[in-house]
């Protein structure tokens, strides 16, 4: 088996040199972009098995934002883990907006680096078809464990982030699958808004929230049979949110 390519998308020269050293020395494969154009041309036609994408937010050519929502937008569901300014808080949930998987604030710690993309590729070991065609992929039988949850006619498989319902299948993006465990494990209790930012995406409270209204809405959207009149993910005024398995009828 090939050593697991990782996609560096990083202008800053140093930072990329260092960086691509450190991988290849962990034993992954590398390619490296410095022009966020030139990057999106490539991972829109590639048909290489790449496993993650580490990507800058400030690059010449486009944006960290705009190449992580083009890729959405065309089901291109490869981890991407964003690396944002430390003093941009915004841009943490601009990121999480537009489909990023994980963050990680620059300066940051190599270390740090390397445990938060090794456990996203564990998250992520999903086939490269599913990967590359989500919605044509047959979903393996459900099977019983800890990465199963079925409700309501839905299935969750958190083991490869899709959401089977009765009329098609979602591919989730980690974050979603992350923010969806996170109810799913306090089914029935009131989960309050700061839970959501400090548990869920190790941001401070005090951070802007409407990141929250987007992913609730893509959510209901996902698991509700009428998004606007939600019955198994409900607002509750000016707390936070509670998610029910079996609503009361
Ligand atoms: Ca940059």
């Amino acid at each position: 088996m090939n050593a697991p390519l990782v996609i560096l998308v990083e202008d800053e020269e140093h930072l990329a040199q260092g960086l691509l050293f450190n991988l290849e020395a962990e034993g992954y494969r590398t390619r490296h972009f410095a022009d966020g154009s030139e990057a999106l041309t490539y991972l829109l036609e590639t048909k290489e098995d790449l496993r993650a994408i580490l990507l800058d937010v400030m690059l010449p050519g486009k944006d960290g934002f705009e190449i992580v929502r083009a890729l959405r937008e065309q089901e291109l569901y490869f981890p991407v883990l964003m690396l944002t300014a430390r003093s941009h808080p915004e841009d943490v949930l601009e990121g999480l907006n537009a489909g990023a998987d994980d963050y990680l604030a620059k300066p940051f710690d190599l270390e740090i680096l390397l445990v938060r993309l090794k456990s996203m590729l564990r998250r992520a070991a999903w086939t490269q078809a599913d990967r590359l065609h989500p919605l044509a992929a047959v979903p393996p039988p459900p099977k019983l464990s800890a990465d199963l949850y079925l409700f309501s006619g839905r299935t969750i498989q958190f083991d490869t982030l899709q959401l089977v319902a009765p009329n098609r299948t979602t591919q989730l993006t980690l974050m979603e699958a992350d923010l969806l465990r996170y109810f799913v494990d306090h089914q029935g209790e009131i989960v309050p808004r700061k839970d959501i930012l400090e548990q869920v995406w190790r941001l401070h409270e005090d951070t802007d929230t409407r990141a929250i209204d987007n992913f609730i809405v893509r959510l209901r959207r996902y698991i509700e049979d009428d998004p606007s009149a939600p019955r198994h993910l409900l607002t509750v005024r000016g707390v936070g949110y509670r998610f029910l398995a079996q609503p009361a009828p």
